[in-house]
C-alpha cells in the first residue's frame, strides 16, 4: 500500500530516537530499533532485540523527511535486512555473530535441499547459549546473491545434473556475489569489541576482516545432513572453499 499522507509530528516524536542514520560507502543506512521481539526458539521463548535497516542514496538526517520519503518508496516490493541482537551485545566480552543469507526455501518452507533453515535456528541457539550475540539476516543474499527467481532456475539445472556452483555459472553468475559492507556498518554501530563469527566459510571471515572488523575467531556450524542436501554440502566443501570440521561430515 502506498501512503501519500505526510508523517505526523506524533510519529516523529516517538521514532526520532529509534532511527539512526549511518554513513555507508554510498549514501546512508537507516537503522531502526531496538524493538522487543520474543521468539519461539526450540520450544522456549527467548527475548531478542530486533533492528531493521535500509540503504538509501539520500544523505539527510531529518527523520521527518526520511519517513515521508519512505511512504512512497514501495518498500514491500523489496526486501530489507535486519538483525536479532541477544544479551548485552555492546559490552559483553564474548559475542557470537552470524551473517545469515536469506533462504526463502530453507528458512521459510523448511526445504531440505540445503542446510539454511537448520543453520538459522542453530546459530540463534548458539548466540543465546553464549549469552550475547547477533544474527544478521541478509535479505539481498538469496541464492548467494542471484535472487529467488534465478535460484529456482538454478535448482532446475541441478535437477538436470549440474552442481550448485556450475548451475550459477551456467546462468551467467559468479559463484558468490554476496556483499557484507552494509551489515558490517550496522555491526560497528552496535558493537566495537571483537566478535566471533559463526561460519564454515572462510570467505565470510576474510570479508569481515578486510572491512576492518575486529574478528577474534570462527566457530563452525555443521549438521542436518540428509540424503537431500548431502551433494550440496559436499559441493560447498569441494568447490566453494568451505571448511570441513573433522568427523562432522562426509560419508564417502
Ligand atoms: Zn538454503
Amino acid at each position: 500500500m502506498v501512503n501519500m499522507q505526510t508523517v505526523t509530528n506524533d510519529a516523529i516524536k516517538v521514532l526520532k530516537d529509534k532511527i539512526k542514520v549511518l554513513k555507508a560507502a554510498e549514501g546512508s543506512i537507516y537503522l531502526v530499533g531496538p524493538i522487543k521481539l520474543p521468539v519461539n526458539l526450540h520450544g522456549e521463548t527467548v527475548n531478542f532485540q530486533w533492528y531493521c535497516w535500509l540503504n538509501s542514496k539520500e544523505e539527510t538526517e531529518d527523520i521527518g523527511q526520511i519517513i515521508d520519503n519512505l511512504s512512497s518508496a514501495n518498500l514491500a516490493e523489496y526486501q530489507q535486512s535486519s538483525v536479532l541482537v541477544y544479551g548485552d551485545f555492546q559490552n559483553n566480552e564474548e559475542a557470537l555473530i552470524r551473517m545469515h543469507s536469506i533462504c526463502h526455501t530453507g528458512d521459510i518452507f523448511g526445504s531440505k535441499r540445503c542446510d539454511c533453515g537448520y543453520q538459522l535456528k542453530q546459530s540463534m541457539q548458539m548466540i543465546v547459549d553464549n549469552g550475547s550475540g547477533a544474527l544478521f539476516y541478509l535479505a539481498n543474499h538469496e541464492g548467494r546473491g542471484i535472487g529467488l527467481f534465478s535460484k529456482a532456475m538454478a535448482y532446475i539445472l541441478q535437477e538436470n545434473g549440474s552442481d550448485t556452483v556450475e548451475a550459477n555459472e551456467k546462468l551467467g553468475f559468479v559463484d558468490d556475489s554476496r556483499n557484507y559492507s552494509d551489515a558490517i556498518e550496522v555491526l560497528k554501530a552496535l558493537r566495537s569489541k571483537p566478535v566471533t563469527l559463526i561460519t564454515n566459510n572462510p570467505k565470510k571471515l576474510k570479508a569481515l576482516k578486510d572491512a576492518g572488523l575486529p574478528v577474534s575467531g570462527r566457530t563452525p556450524l555443521w549438521g542436518d545432513v540428509s540424503e537431500y542436501n548431502e551433494r550440496y554440502l559436499q559441493t560447498k566443501i569441494r568447490r566453494s572453499g568451505h571448511l570441513e570440521e573433522a568427523g562432522t561430515f562426509l560419508h564417502d
